[in-house]
């Protein structure tokens, strides 16, 4: 397997952010050998390299780009085909715990800027637009610096080193709701709207930023994409696991000697990477944690050695999310933390479907009174059947990922619900209608 870093390789240089540092460390230098090839071909690599979405999704990023209607050779195009192409990257990092993007745009802003101008010229895109999220103020004014630099040397504007390729690339700061990392918000928030999610179909491939084709990327997908070209398949493919390969930043952060950003293959266990990381606080021991941010459900112990990558993680019972670590001991409340996450979800629910916007509410009112001693037998099933109600009822992802921290908890942790309630109220647990007996947790 090929070393890392990768990724973060150029963050520890000097003037890391730079135009000058980053030319000097194999800068641009994709970009030069992508503008010399077809951008069929480069759709071509990018889907042999196995490169998967790592906003949390996880969709073959290769794949994503075959989708744009292209025209065909010969023919006089027509429909979304002769529309103009966009390519949005999704700079939104938004969800609890995670924190690699920032960083990256802080310390590596050009590789992203190289990312996405290949991959503009891969979807054929002449305009590109980095959505970033609106409090980080820092990240927004180093990527403008960085764009004007990458204009001045001439790697975007018309022409770009000889090729014939123009692009230009937007830099727009959001206002800052996490629904807005959600790709069609983001698009309605773009154009000036009230940021909620579209229905889909269409997707955003067919009828996307002002009802044009456009692809929407995480910034880490993007930044991949040179070491893809520069590398190529093989190599790419060497990291970690065949059906979700490629370096990662996991973020690590909570109860961790040493949090921040680690990069590691893909596949990655959680006890490596808190290895890595100094390991759980001294003197005090693992108790649960976030495979990928508030929205993924809890893992335990018992996870250590579950491989971080999409479908592992999957057959485990959780998601990957966006590898945001969050690590909690034993003197955390598992019961304080599911609270504290589902407020957050009940505050930044956009408001446009019912099941989200009145169930996170309830949620919170619920596990409220469960926290602060007042919580009845009955509360544990109104959590489960409202989860129940969001779940697969929502309009989109906020509402499912609302539930997973609930559900996760109830199902390893339910004993410390319980010792919660007041004492006649454990007393009726027996009776309780959907909940088996205290300490049956499956
Ligand atoms: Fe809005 Fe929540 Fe419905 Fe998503 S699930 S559309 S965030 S109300």
């Amino acid at each position: 397997m090929p070393l890392t870093p990768v990724l973060t390789t150029r963050w520890g240089a000097e003037h890391s952010w730079r135009l000058s540092t980053y030319e000097r460390l194999d800068g641009y230098s994709a970009l030069r050998t992508a503008l010399s090839m077809q951008p069929d071909e480069l759709v071509t690599l990018v889907k042999d390299s196995g490169l998967r979405g790592r906003g949390g999704a996880g969709f073959p990023t290769g794949m994503k780009w075959s989708f744009i209607p292209q025209p065909k050779p010969g023919e006089e195009p027509t429909g979304p085909a002769a529309m103009p192409k966009y390519l949005v990257v999704n700079a939104d990092e938004g969800e609890p715990g995670t924190c690699k993007d920032l960083p990256l745009m802080m310390a590596d802003p050009h590789s992203l800027i190289e990312g996405v101008i290949i991959s503009s010229y891969a979807i054929r895109s002449k305009v590109a637009v980095i959505y970033v999220r609106g409090e980080a103020v820092h990240a927004h004014r180093r990527l403008l610096n960085a764009v004007g630099e990458a204009y001045a040397a001439g790697y975007l504007g018309t022409d770009i080193l000889g090729s014939g390729y123009d692009l230009e690339l937007i830099v727009h700061a959001g206002a800052g709701a996490y629904i807005c990392g959600e790709e069609t918000a983001l698009l309605d928030s773009l154009e000036g709207y009230r940021g909620q999610p579209r229905l889909k179909p269409p997707f955003p491939a067919v009828a996307g930023l002002y009802g044009a084709p456009t692809v929407i990327n995480n910034v880490e997908t993007l930044a991949s994409v040179p070491f893809v070209v520069r590398g190529g398949a093989e190599w790419f493919k060497a990291f970690g696991p065949e059906k979700s390969p490629g370096p990662k930043i996991y973020s690590l952060s909570g109860r961790v000697v040493r949090p921040g950003q680690y990069e590691a293959p893909m596949g990655t266990t959680m006890r490596e990477l808190l290895e890595m990381a100094g390991g759980v606080r001294p003197g005090h021991e693992l108790k649960f944690w976030t495979p990928g941010g508030s929205s993924t459900p809890y893992f335990t112990a018992e996870h250590l050695d579950v491989p971080l990558d999409f479908d592992s993680v999957a057959a485990a019972g959780s998601m990957l999310g966006t590898t945001a670590l969050m690590v909690f001991d034993e003197t955390d409340s598992i019961v304080e933390a599911t609270l504290r996450f589902t407020e957050f979800y009940a505050h930044e629910s956009c408001g446009k479907c019912t099941p989200c916007r009145e169930g996170t509410y309830w949620l919170v009112q619920v596990l409220e009174r469960i926290a602060r001693g007042r919580g009845t037998a009955q509360d544990l099933d109104v959590l489960v059947d409202t989860c129940d109600n969001i779940l697969g009822r929502s309009f989109c992802a906020l509402g499912d990922g609302a539930t997973s921290c609930i559900t996760s908890s109830l199902k390893y942790f339910k004993d410390d619900y319980v010792a919660l309630l007041p004492p006649e109220e454990q007393a009726r647990l027996g009776r309780s209608l959907r909940l088996e007996p205290v300490g049956a947790a499956s």
